[in-house]
């Protein structure tokens, strides 16, 4: 098995995870309620996708949670 030679000093460890950060997730506003949504799929809140009503939303669920 390969083994280490030497310890990694801290500053080649923190210059490699300066690559870790996370990305900010990318959103599109939905074409038929102009809600945020994610990008290439049915609107959780009106279930449009491409103009056209894909799935019913059930509405009596959202207002006994809420
Ligand atoms: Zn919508």
């Amino acid at each position: 098995m390969a083994h280490p030679k030497r310890q990694h000093s801290r500053q080649r460890q923190r210059k490699r995870r300066t690559h870790y950060g996370a990305s900010v997730p990318s959103f599109a506003l939905c074409s038929q309620c102009k809600g945020s949504i994610l990008p290439h799929r049915v609107c959780p809140f009106c279930g449009y996708y491409k103009g056209q009503p894909v799935i019913e939303i059930k509405q009596k669920e959202a207002a006994e949670k809420s």
